[in-house]
C-alpha cells in the first residue's frame, strides 16, 4: 500500500473500500431477491451494514449522467455529462456516448467508441473524478469496467481489435493510443494494467463485445484485486442487468440478480469469505438508476421529432441549419430540446405537454428553474443566497413561486415532502443549470419512452425520467456511511479516507 494511505486524522488506518455498481437494478427487485434468499451475499451486506431502499439517482436518470455523478460527486450540470447523448452547439453536432445497437450503428460505431472511451472522460467531463481526488491524497484507485474513470495514470490501448478498426475505418484520429485512468485500470481486452489471464475473449456483436467487456470478466478481475488487496479503493461495475431489463423486463432483472449476487459472492470469497471481507474492507454497493416497464404496444414510443413537426428533427446526425430550428435529443424516458434563436418556448411546451406520454417539461428562466405538469407551473431556486425557505431532507432551503403540486411537493413545518418525484428540486436544478441540457427538458409518463437518437426504442423497460420508478436506487453500506444521493458517494469516500482532516484545516484557514 502507498505510504500516504497509512495516515489519517486519528492516526488509525481507514479500511480499504470496495464500491460495487450494479447498473439499473431496482431497489424493490433486489429487496425481493434478498427476502427470497436469492441474493445471499448482498443480503449479508444489507444485514451486517446499512440499507437504503429510497436512495436517488440524478436527472436524467441515465447511465452516463449517473455514473459521472458517482465518480465526481457532482450533478450533470457540474460533471458535464447529461445523458447518452446531447447536442454540442459549438461543434454543431449530436454527441452520442453509446446506447442501443441501432443508435451506435446510426451514429457510426467508431465515433461512438471514440466518444465513450476518449471524449467523455477527457473532453466532456468537467469535474475532477474520485480517482483524481484520491490520488491528490496519495491514495491509489483500481477500476474495472466503470465508464467514468479519468485518473492520473496513462494506460495504453491493448486490444488488437482496436488497432484493426483504426486501419479499417481509417479513423485513427478518433481512436487514441492511450487513456488516463486510475493506477489499476481494467476494461476487457481494451485496457489492463497487468495481464490477468482473464482477457482475450473474442466475440461477435460489435466493438464492445469484441473487446471483452462483460460482467464475468469484471467479477474475475475484482476477485483478483481483492485477493491481492491491490488498492485502497476498488470500483467494480456490472452493466448487464440494465440491458437484460431493457430487453426482457423486470421479471428477467429479478432472475438476473441471482447471477449478480454470485459475482459479489465470488469477490467476497476471494477476500476470504463474507465475514472476512467485511472485517477487512468497507463495502458500498448501489445501483445508478431504476427502470420503468413500458406499455406493450408501439404507442409506448413518443415520437418527438414528428410531434414537433417541420423545423424539428431528432437524429444522431442533425445540426442547426436552413429549415431546422429545433434539435431533439431523446435520452430514453427523458429528452433534451435545443432551440434556434426565435423559437417560441411557450408554443413548443404547450404542444408537447398536450401529448400522451409527456409527463412534464422543465427549463431555466432568469435564474429560476421552471417546471410544468398537468397545467400547473412551479418556479424554484435554491434559497442559499436569497434568504430562507422550506428545506429538503438534505437541509437545502428553496424559494418557490407558483404551484408546488406541479411536482407533488408538500410543504409542512418548513420541510419539503416529495411524492412521485423524489428529490425533484435538487435533481432538476442539477440538470437545468447546464447549457448542455438545451432549452427545454422533458420527462416521460410511466409506460412511455422517447427512445433514442436513432429513432429506435426499447422493448420492455426504460429509464431516464424524474419519476420515482426510474430514479430510486438502493444503497448498501458496511464500514462506511451510507449515501442517499449518488452525489454523496464522493464526499463520503473522501471523508472515510481522511479528507475530513484537510477540510477542517481549510475551513479554519478561511475563518482566520
Ligand atoms: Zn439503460
Amino acid at each position: 500500500m502507498p505510504e500516504a494511505y497509512n495516515t489519517s486524522k486519528n492516526g488509525s488506518v481507514p479500511k480499504p473500500v470496495l464500491l460495487i455498481v450494479l447498473d439499473g437494478i431496482r431497489p424493490d427487485v433486489l429487496r425481493a431477491a434478498i427476502r427470497d434468499g436469492d441474493a445471499p451475499a448482498l443480503g449479508f451486506l444489507a444485514e451486517r451494514g446499512e440499507a437504503v431502499w429510497d436512495g436517488v439517482s440524478v436527472f436524467p436518470s441515465i447511465t452516463p449522467a449517473a455514473t459521472a455523478a458517482i465518480a465526481t460527486g457532482e450533478p450533470p450540470a457540474e460533471s458535464g455529462i447529461l445523458g447518452h447523448a446531447w447536442y454540442d452547439r459549438e461543434e454543431g453536432r449530436v454527441v452520442v456516448y453509446g446506447a442501443m445497437r441501432e443508435t451506435v450503428i446510426s451514429t457510426g460505431p467508431v465515433k461512438v467508441f471514440h466518444n465513450n472511451v476518449w471524449r467523455m472522460n477527457r473532453d466532456d467531463l468537467t469535474a475532477p473524478t474520485l480517482f483524481e481526488k484520491l490520488d491528490e491524497r496519495g491514495i491509489d484507485g483500481a477500476c474495472v469496467n466503470f465508464p467514468v474513470r479519468r485518473g492520473p495514470h496513462e494506460h495504453p490501448v491493448r486490444a488488437r481489435s482496436v488497432h484493426r478498426y483504426k486501419r479499417l475505418a481509417n479513423r485513427s484520429e478518433l481512436l487514441g493510443a492511450s487513456v488516463d485512468g486510475p493506477k489499476e485500470y481494467y476494461m476487457g481486452d481494451l485496457f489492463y494494467s497487468r495481464d490477468t489471464g482473464l482477457h482475450g475473449r473474442t466475440g461477435v456483436g460489435g466493438l464492445r463485445r469484441s473487446v471483452g467487456i462483460n460482467d464475468a470478466y469484471a467479477a474475475g478481475v475484482g476477485a483478483m484485486l481483492l485477493a491481492e488487496k491491490a488498492a485502497p479503493f476498488t470500483l467494480v461495475y456490472f452493466f448487464k442487468g440494465d440491458s437484460i431489463t431493457h430487453h426482457k423486463g423486470l421479471a428477467a432483472q429479478r432472475r438476473h440478480v441471482t447471477t449478480l449476487d454470485q459475482y459479489v459472492e465470488d469477490m467476497f470469497d476471494a477476500a476470504g469469505g463474507p465475514e472476512k471481507m467485511l472485517e477487512d474492507y468497507a463495502v458500498l454497493a448501489l445501483s445508478d438508476h431504476g427502470h420503468t416497464p413500458l406499455l406493450p404496444n408501439r404507442r409506448r414510443f413518443v415520437r418527438l421529432g414528428r410531434i414537433l413537426g417541420e423545423g424539428a428533427s431528432a437524429g444522431s446526425r442533425v445540426s442547426f441549419g436552413p429549415g431546422l430550428e429545433i434539435v431533439v435529443v431523446p435520452n430514453g424516458r427523458s429528452a433534451l430540446l435545443y432551440f434556434e434563436e426565435g423559437v417560441e418556448r411557450e408554443k413548443v411546451v404547450t404542444n408537447v405537454l398536450s401529448r400522451r406520454g409527456v409527463d412534464l417539461a422543465a427549463w431555466r428562466e432568469d435564474g429560476w428553474g421552471v417546471v410544468r405538469r398537468l397545467g400547473r407551473e412551479l418556479k424554484f431556486r435554491p434559497a442559499d443566497t436569497v434568504g430562507d425557505g422550506p428545506r429538503d431532507a438534505a437541509g437545502r432551503a428553496w424559494e418557490f413561486s407558483g404551484d408546488p403540486r406541479a411536482l407533488e411537493i408538500e410543504v409542512s413545518d418548513g420541510g419539503i415532502g416529495y411524492g412521485e418525484y423524489p428529490d425533484a428540486l435538487e435533481r432538476l436544478w442539477g440538470c437545468l443549470r447546464s447549457p448542455r441540457c438545451g432549452d427545454v427538458v422533458l420527462s416521460a409518463t410511466p409506460g412511455y419512452t422517447f427512445g433514442e437518437v436513432s429513432g429506435n426504442f426499447h422493448e420492455q423497460s426504460d429509464h431516464g425520467s424524474l419519476h420515482a420508478s426510474d430514479s430510486n436506487v438502493f444503497v448498501l453500506a458496511s464500514g462506511i456511511s451510507v449515501p442517499h444521493r449518488l452525489t454523496d458517494v464522493v464526499p463520503i469516500l473522501l471523508d472515510h479516507f481522511g479528507a475530513g482532516a484537510e477540510t477542517a484545516v481549510a475551513e479554519t484557514g478561511r475563518k482566520a
